[in-house]
């Protein structure tokens, strides 16, 4: 197991929780993005990018924005393995993150720091130097999110680093669009938050 998944597996009992097991270290050559609502103590928005083998993880209380002019709170979670990207479901009531979860937006991404996308010299970076950096710029290519997102290091609150997610200037940006209040469905299965709660307590 990864040394950067301890964290993610000492928070949860996988004979009660529904969630993956921590397994081997994908292929750093993965590039996925998942956005997962999460209904937990407060409603949040998971932003995960494979990095590395892991999905580097985000809480985005208000969830991501097509405008370029909203920053987002995103704060600095624990690495989740890659199975994760695949998790709909409820985590039971007691455990670690206890809510219904749904993966809202889900793809690839293309690092636009790589120095194959215009950015030479200086601003050119791999993604692990990114995060390291603090400073990231993906173009997702999601269901419901398309285009550049930057994400950059701002400090920390307690523990936690604090980042800011921000749409890029690019022909995907839309001030008008609102997609977390108007695009409510799973990518996946098409589920709303209630009909996947519904569904797991056999309703
Ligand atoms: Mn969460």
């Amino acid at each position: 197991m990864a040394r950067e998944l301890e964290e993610y597996e000492r928070r949860r009992d996988f004979n009660k929780t529904g969630e993956p097991s921590p397994g081997s270290r994908s292929s750093d050559k993965d590039r996925t993005f998942v956005i997962q609502k999460h209904d937990a103590r407060n409603l949040h928005y998971d932003f995960r990018l494979s990095i590395d083998g892991v999905l580097k993880s985000w809480a985005v209380p208000k969830g991501p924005s097509t405008d370029t002019r909203v920053k987002r709170l995103a704060i600095l979670t624990e690495d989740h393995p890659m199975e994760y990207a695949d998790f709909e479901g409820v985590i039971p009531e007691g455990e670690y993150g206890a809510g219904t979860v749904m993966v809202w937006d889900r793809g690839g991404y293309r690092n636009l720091r790589s120095g194959k996308e215009g950015k030479r010299g200086k601003g050119a970076a791999s993604m692990e130097a990114s995060y390291r950096d603090g400073h990231i710029e993906v173009w997702l290519e999601g269901h419901k999110l398309r285009g550049g997102y930057a994400l950059t290091r701002t400090g920390s609150s307690g523990k936690r680093e604090k980042w800011l997610l921000v749409k890029m200037r690019d022909e995907e940006a839309d001030a008008r669009r609102n997609p977390t209040s108007t695009e409510t469905e799973s990518v996946v299965s098409g589920r709303t938050m209630k009909e996947i709660e519904e569904e797991h307590s056999g309703g």
